[in-house]
């Protein structure tokens, strides 16, 4: 037997041994829910298994359809996302539920091309969907199968140039019979045997295809550019809070970081340092009164993005009795109401950051 179908079959028996049950899987032969497919894919991009179930078991039973996903207002889809990150994924999943309705009666086109004409989806989600959930033979090529990949045939060349090196690998070891269950096999054996460190080449079931195993520096592929240092950039955030204990929220762009999610107000997130008589502009600019009291500064709040750190220190300002009627785009909301907005886990931090030594606010 050839190293191709040697490798593909030995992946399908080690898969139909050892495979996760998971709650988007169906085992045993039978294709999942196209529904389920896609919604499980995209929001296990850069999330692990674990974090994605208890959100995903939560989307089925609260829109148990693709049709309902549709129908729901995209501010309950993007509060239900809401500790997921990478919300412009979030909108995407809503603008393609709509998308399918509309253009596909409510079902899942099965050809690769179709579905990557559909918001947010991309080579490799359009692949997954077309294989697991329609048996398709599509290419599957996501972050645990380019480690194998890559391993089996030490390729040289480092990410992110390696990307069209490993597919065109990755291609010639798919099979055309069960290519879902070959791919769901593949990752299953990239996140749990051919781990990033310490594989466990041992329990691999393709260790006599492997040339990284042979040659016993497995660990050192796939290949990486050194990672560019990230910048980190600041801000002052503000909590402003009216004589009626409400705070003031407000709307992010549609477009970019967090876009759509509900935030506090802030200064510009830059590298330079916030000029620190900000406040009084910033009030001016939403629309609030002049404060009453001056700021308190409570704990700084750190998070990571892709491609830089981010410091907010924030500001609790009382904004006087009435607290101003707010802006277009900002409004008053009492923090006991926060678990019904969009609130990324950034702004979460911040309101922890505000009640730290006051008891906690649950979100
Ligand atoms: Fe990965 Fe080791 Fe299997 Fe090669 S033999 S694919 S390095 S686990």
């Amino acid at each position: 037997m050839n190293r191709k179908d040697g490798f593909s079959q030995a992946i399908l028996d080690w898969y139909d041994r050892n495979a996760r049950e998971l709650p988007w899987r169906r085992l045993g032969g039978a294709h999942p829910e196209p529904y389920h497919v896609w919604l499980s894919e995209i929001m296990l991009q850069q999330t692990t298994v674990v974090t994605v179930k208890p959100y995903f078991n939560h989307f089925i039973s609260r829109w148990p359809q693709v049709s309902d996903l549709a129908a729901a207002e995209l501010d309950e889809v993007l509060t239900a996302w809401a500790g997921l990150g990478y919300y412009a994924r979030a909108r995407n999943l809503h603008k393609c539920a709509v998308a399918v309705c509309h253009n596909y009666g409510g079902s899942f086109p099965a050809d690769e091309a179709e579905l990557l004409s559909l918001p947010g989806i991309g080579d490799y989600t359009a692949a997954a969907v077309s294989s697991i959930a329609f048996g398709k033979r599509a290419v599957v090529v996501d972050g645990n199968i380019e480690r194998v990949v890559s391993r089996v045939y030490r390729i040289a060349d480092a990410l992110p140039q390696a990307k069209p090196v490993i597919k065109a690998h990755a291609d010639v070891l798919t099979p055309s019979d069960r290519a879902g269950d070959y791919a769901q096999a593949l990752m299953d054996i990239g996140s749990g045997v051919c781990t990033p460190r310490n594989p466990k080449c041992e329990l691999c079931p393709v260790a006599s295809f492997c040339d990284g195993f042979s040659a016993g520096d497995a660990e050192t592929f796939p290949q990486k550019a050194p990672k560019k240092k990230k910048p980190t950039r600041k801000a002052h955030i503000f909590w402003i809070e009216n004589g009626r204990g409400e705070v003031l929220v407000r709307r992010r762009e549609e477009s970019g970081l967090l876009g759509g999610m509900m935030e506090f107000p802030s200064t510009a997130w830059q590298e330079q340092a916030p000029v620190p008589d900000e406040v009084e502009a910033l009030l001016t600019q939403i629309g609030v009164e002049g404060t009453s009291k001056p700021p308190v500064t409570t704990e700084l709040v750190r998070h990571t993005f892709t491609h830089f750190h981010l410091e907010l220190t924030p500001h609790v300002v009382k904004a006087g009795e009435a607290g101003g009627s707010g802006s277009n785009d900002a409004f008053w909301l009492a923090p006991d109401a926060f678990s019904t907005i969009a609130l990324p886990t950034l702004m979460k931090k911040v309101v922890q950051s505000v009640f730290k030594g006051q008891g906690s606010l649950d979100l």
